[in-house]
């Protein structure tokens, strides 16, 4: 029958609240079988105590443990408010004992690193009470108990009779009709005995609970209104005096417990096991901090890259040279160039290419290799034209300028930064200087565009020195004169100005899907083509192996710390049996058990994992220092993109739940009876 709380009770007066039925219990001890309980009968109401009599090894424990709910009997029933419990489900058991029983042990069971209040709490906080409520019911029940003053007392430093009282509180937490106690008094002197026996008396003669007392002293049967002497599983029955009837105790309709309050009790463990706990996290700091920097590193190199190829023009441009490339094998750019037969670009050429369907315009390309001057100073320059204004608007065309402005003035020249600095012999602030003063250029040599293959040729004709105005700064690794100024020179190197065979020219597609198809075309009309798209996708391919061999690295690191954390989970458990005993005892379900190891696990990966986040990014700017300190690399090569963090808490997190899963179904299938049994 489903177990349901909120059915009403039978009445009082006819319906004991506990009914054995013909109940027998065997264990198999090796082959051996051991019958615990034989054929046993009997039944006990409100308001009354039962004590329960006889030698070690009778079966007393086994009754108490069939009564409660913490172990199923072979045959027979068990009724409790009229409803048969010896076929409920884990998950009923645990209910029932949540709602309808309060267990008190001999050795008291109370969790050692909590407070006596923590432990009283502790019931409510599996049946998912508020924080307030249980709290203040907690401290109404140590009252009860006489113990108002000891609250905040751990186990350790309460006497036996004072813990054992703590224990009742703890029982009663939950106000069960029916508490259960294993020979309470058996590890107290006779004064605190006594105590013990008058609180749980009176918890059943004033308080309406029923009381079922395990003891193989004598002295208590005046105590008891039921007196079950059981000998080897035989249960005979004696009533000494059933009581009129007293107020009845409802049983009450609790939850379970929520993941935020198991959440705090994994927390509370951990903080009490911190330096085993800082030891596992370390191992996933470690790995994730690896990989984190591995990543990184990886990434950040690949977007350095990506950036300088990306400033080398738009996406959609694309190089043309008139013939073949000669020497580009063994770079990662030269499977990207397609090769053909030799035609000459013209001006013609130029409308032609610009003509064609998916074009969107066509342009010079050219390379200029020139000396520069200023006051003294002397480096060289490599200057491109830039594109006529009409493509201005298109993305990625235009260099980025970090000072001044680009302008179509004749004569005006944009410098890379390193150029400047080296002509104002200073660094990034000192160039500005530079702004509007005329610079004296020696052109040395032509060449086609970046990547066309075509080798350096000197001038025809002498050139003259040319003086250009300096118009901005700009982060490339290339110079850019208007484009008229380069038409003029481009004429004045050529041998025959009437008929100009450019070097190189760039065409820009409509849109970057065109790309492809259009540099397909020119490619069939006998040119060289290379396009930026296939230099970005062969990094891409390139730099995905190295991302994925350094993040592997950083895997096995993390895989490692994941196998810590497994064996250190499973210590735990081993460790924590009688915990986990005492939490199924008072009602914790299977999956409260796992799910408290696992959010014990999660945690130790999480803190690990944002550790090594920060140790990651911490190494990683260090390295990005240095970098910045000995070379050009302006932004270092280190990068920690928000999806990099994603990654780092999603495998710290991840692999500490993989590691905890084991121990944690471990601990959770663990028989209640045999955790909680004395070794
Ligand atoms: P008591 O509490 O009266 O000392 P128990 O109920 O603990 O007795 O045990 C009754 C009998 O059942 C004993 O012979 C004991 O050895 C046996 N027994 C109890 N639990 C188990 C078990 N899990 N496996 C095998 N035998 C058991
Ligand atoms: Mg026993």
């Amino acid at each position: 029958m489903p177990y349901d709380s909120t059915s009403p009770l039978p009445p009082g007066e006819t319906e004991p609240l506990v009914r054995i039925d013909h109940v027998t219990k065997e264990y198999l001890r090796g082959n051996e079988k051991v019958i615990a309980l034989r054929d046993v009968s009997f039944s006990i109401s409100y308001g009354t105590v039962a004590v329960v009599l006889g030698p070690s090894g009778g079966g007393k424990s086994t009754l108490l443990h069939i009564l409660g709910g913490m172990d199923r009997p072979t045959t027979g029933s068990i009724y409790v408010l009229g409803q048969d419990i010896s076929g409920w489900t884990s998950d009923q058991l645990a209910k029932y004992r949540r709602e309808t029983v309060g267990f008190i042990f001999q050795s008291f069971h109370l969790i050692t690193n909590m407070t006596a209040l923590e432990n009283v709490e502790l019931p409510l906080m599996l049946a998912g009470v508020p924080k307030e409520t249980r709290r203040l019911r907690a401290m109404e029940l140590l009252d009860r108990v006489g113990l108002a003053d000891r609250q905040n007392h751990k186990p350790g430093e309460l006497s036996g009779g004072q813990a054992q009282r703590v224990a009742i509180a703890r029982a009663l937490a939950a106000d069960p009709p029916l508490i259960l106690a294993d020979e309470p008094t058996g590890n107290l002197d006779s004064q605190s005995g006594q105590e013990i026996m008058s609180l749980l008396t009176a918890l059943a003669h004033e308080d309406g609970h029923c009381v079922v007392i395990v003891t193989h002293n004598e002295d208590f049967v005046p105590y008891a209104d039921h007196v079950l002497r059981i000998k080897d599983g035989n249960v005979q029955e004696q009533v000494q005096n059933r009581p009129s009837a007293t107020a009845e105790i409802q049983r009450g309709n609790l939850g379970h417990a929520r993941w935020l309050t198991l959440y705090a009790l994994a927390w509370h463990s951990l903080v009490k096991r911190l330096a085993r706990g800082l030891l596992t996290g370390l191992g996933i700091a470690i790995g994730v901090a690896a990989m984190v920097l591995l990543i990184g590193l990886g990434s950040g190199l690949k977007s350095n890259v990506v950036q300088g190829v990306l400033s080398l023009g738009p996406l959609n441009a694309i190089n043309v040279a008139p013939e073949a490339a000669k020497s580009q094998s063994g770079g990662f750019l030269g499977p990207s160039v397609v090769s053909g037969p030799s035609h000459p670009i013209t001006q013609k050429t130029l409308v032609r290419f610009a003509h064609l369907p998916d074009a969107r315009g066509a342009y010079l390309n050219v390379t200029f290799v020139a000396g520069a001057t200023y006051r003294g100073r002397s480096t060289t320059a490599a200057l491109n034209p830039l594109p006529p204004v009409k493509f201005w608007s298109v993305p990625g065309v235009l260099p980025t300028t970090l000072k001044g402005r680009v302008s179509s003035k004749p004569l005006h020249v944009l410098l890379p930064e390193s150029v400047a600095e080296a002509l104002v012999g200073g660094t990034h602030p000192q160039v500005g200087r530079l702004l509007g003063k005329t610079i004296v250029l020696h052109i040395e040599t032509v060449s086609g565009g970046l990547f066309s293959g075509q080798g350096l040729t000197g001038p025809a004709h002498p050139i003259r020195n040319q003086s250009v105005i300096v118009m901005g700064i700009i982060n490339s690794g290339l110079g850019f004169v208007p484009y008229s100024t380069a038409e003029t020179w481009f004429k004045d190197f050529s041998s025959n100005a009437r008929h100009l065979h450019y070097p190189g020219a760039t065409v820009l597609a409509r849109s970057l899907s065109q790309v492809a198809p259009l540099s397909h075309q020119i490619g069939a009309m006998g040119y060289s083509t290379t396009t930026l798209q296939q230099a970005l996708h062969s990094i891409d391919k390139s730099f995905s192996l190295i991302e994925t061999g350094l993040g592997a690295v950083g895997g096995i690191a993390l895989v490692v710390a994941g196998l810590m954390i497994g064996v250190v989970m499973s210590m735990a458990v081993l460790e924590r049996r009688r915990e986990i005993g005492i939490l199924r005892a008072i009602g914790a379900r299977r999956r409260d058990i796992s799910r408290l190891f696992l959010l014990e696990a999660l945690s130790i990966g999480l803190i690990g994992g944002i550790v090594g986040i920060a140790i990651g990014a911490g190494v990683g700017s260090g390295i990005n220092v240095l970098v910045q300190h000995s070379s050009q690399v302006a932004h270092g090569i280190f990068t920690l993109p928000l999806w990099l963090v994603g990654i780092g808490l999603l495998f710290g997190g991840g692999i500490s739940i993989i590691a905890g899963a084991v121990p944690a179904s471990h601990a959770s299938s663990l028989n209640p009876v045999d955790a909680l049994r004395q070794e």
